[in-house]
């Protein structure tokens, strides 16, 4: 991509595309029951874009409420499948008709980097749209032979109100991907984005109202954790699909017990590359960089543990720590950077805090020595831990900022059980010119995605999600459809 590709948008540009800094419930902009807001803040420059509700209980009971009579009343859960897949169409059509708008919106509120949202964020969103509505064509049941002598066959049915959690990191990506699938099963939803970064929800309720989804059927509760766990309370809510970290997952999978509401839990990871000596070693550095420092690291699935086999190891780390310093980090709206800043101040204090303990501790630190801009934005330059042991902390907890950790190992059982060694399973990826290797190792790694020669390839038509301590469920794909629907069984006697 060149430069001249990238529009020219800046902050002062995108604070005039914002929606109403207010809750949408009903089809209605609302200020919270209290009138308290909480402050949204450009992590670029550390100065407020604007102010949105923090919404209380009685705020989101509200919603609840409206998604519920929604559900129950409203025509969208009875509708045609293939009525809702064309509001979803509408929907994809008017995201790309704002495609610019959205993008700088993103970047103003995130601190993502205009060419990301332009060319990532922003064509992800619309293709999720586009692959629901198109795939809401396939909900359908299925006739059964029975031995009974009846007519019997299943109904694919909507769940009712779905609690959308989304985190920071990727809000229209992540909000995207719970809120299609759940709209084209015939749900209705109460969406909570993450406290800091919650603008490209409010558009998304602007795009989906113009595409004419029905009053009540999307509603959006702005606010922190006391709103969020409203949600998790609320026995008008059917189910909760959370992304997020770990901790809080946790904290959402009891909550929600209490009502017994289904679950997908997207959490935390460290997810693990492989690099063999036998790979193509430019292009595994290259993936290596961009798979620890996409997202200034603030992605679920970075590639945060690089683990090198020995023959190779010292020359890759010395070609990683000569590049950290180069990778432009700056201005999200300039179209060279690479690297914006860390989407706030709490999120930059928790990995420098990291990086000052482990200078403390001797660990080998290289990187980290970027020229930052000046002011008040919330930058870090891309830094690497090496000869890290398996078991400290830099290998075992999600850092959550473009920091790596570089280990080496010598057979492909010790890489195996390296990459498998902590608690989390979200993402993992291996880099070798061998076909064998690449699916043996596949096979063996424990994680829901699995990337070979590259990193963070997605696409709406493959799952993702994770085992062990990264969640249950999964977005995206058939598979995210199916955590919408439920099935019913109806049975007629022929008697
Ligand atoms: P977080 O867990 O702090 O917050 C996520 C959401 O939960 C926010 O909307 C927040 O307000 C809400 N929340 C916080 N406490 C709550 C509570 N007690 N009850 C109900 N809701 C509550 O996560 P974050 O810092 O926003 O995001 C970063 C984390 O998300 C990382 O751990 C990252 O790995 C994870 N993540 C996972 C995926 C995935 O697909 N698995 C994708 C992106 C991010």
């Amino acid at each position: 991509m060149t430069d001249s590709a990238a529009p020219a948008w800046n902050a002062g540009k995108a604070r005039a595309e914002l929606a109403p800094g207010a809750l949408f419930i009903g089809g209605q902009w609302t200020p919270a029951a209290s009138g308290r807001e909480r402050a949204i803040v450009d992590p670029a420059t550390g100065e407020q874009v604007t102010q949105v509700p923090d919404s209380a209980a009685v705020d989101v009971e509200r919603a609840t409420a409206t998604a519920r009579r929604a559900f129950d009343e409203g025509p969208w859960a009875t509708m045609h499948p293939r009525d809702r897949g064309r509001v979803l169409l509408r929907a994809a059509d008017l995201l790309r008709q704002k495609a610019a708008a959205i993008a700088a919106v993103e970047s103003l509120d995130v601190g993502k980097p205009i060419t990301f949202t332009t060319y990532v964020d922003i064509p992800t969103a619309i293709d999720l749209f586009e692959y629901y509505g198109t795939l809401a064509t396939s909900i359908e049941g299925a006739a059964r032979s029975t031995r009974i002598p009846a007519l019997a066959y299943t109904r694919r049915e909507p769940i009712g109100v779905v609690g959308a959690i989304t985190p920071f990191n990727f809000p229209l990506i992540l909000s995207s991907s719970k809120i299609a699938p759940a709209l084209a099963a015939g749900n209705t939803l109460v969406h909570k984005p993450a406290e800091e970064t919650p603008l490209s929800a409010l558009l998304l309720a602007q795009v989906l109202q113009e595409a004419g989804l029905p009053d009540g059927v999307y509603n959006v509760v702005t606010g922190a954790a006391p709103a969020g766990e409203a949600l998790l309370r609320d026995p008008r809510v059917d189910k909760i699909a959370f992304t997020g970290s770990t901790q809080v997952a946790r904290i959402v999978a009891r909550t929600a017990a209490e009502s017994l509401k289904k679950l997908t839990l997207e959490a935390g990871g460290k997810a693990a590359n492989i690099i063999f000596a036998d790979a193509n070693i430019p292009a595994a550095i290259e993936t290596a960089i961009k798979a620890f420092v996409f997202n200034t690291g603030q992605f679920c699935m970075a590639g945060t543990r690089l683990l090198v086999e020995r023959p190779v190891y010292e020359d890759v780390l010395a070609a990683l720590a000569g590049a950290c310093p180069h990778i432009p980090v700056g201005d999200p709206f300039a179209p060279s950077t690479v690297i914006g800043p860390m989407a706030g101040q709490r999120h930059r204090d928790k990995v420098q805090g990291y990086l000052e303990a482990a200078r403390k501790e001797g660990v080998r630190v290289l990187g980290g020595n970027g020229t930052l801009p000046a002011g008040g934005g919330c930058f870090l330059s891309p830094s690497i831990l090496a000869d890290v042991s398996q078991d400290s902390r830099y290998v075992q907890e999600e850092i959550f900022g473009p920091v790596l950790t570089v280990q080496t190992f010598s057979t492909e059982d010790e890489a195996v059980a390296l990459a498998n060694g902590t608690s989390f399973g979200l993402a993992a990826g291996l880099q070798t010119g061998s076909v064998a290797r690449a699916h043996r190792v596949a096979a063996r790694l424990r994680a829901g995605i699995v990337w070979v020669n590259g990193w963070a390839m997605l696409d709406s038509a493959m799952p993702f999600g994770g085992c062990k301590q990264s969640g249950y469920g999964r977005e995206t794909g058939p598979e995210g459809l199916d955590e919408y629907l439920q099935t019913k069984s109806v049975i007629v006697s022929l008697g």
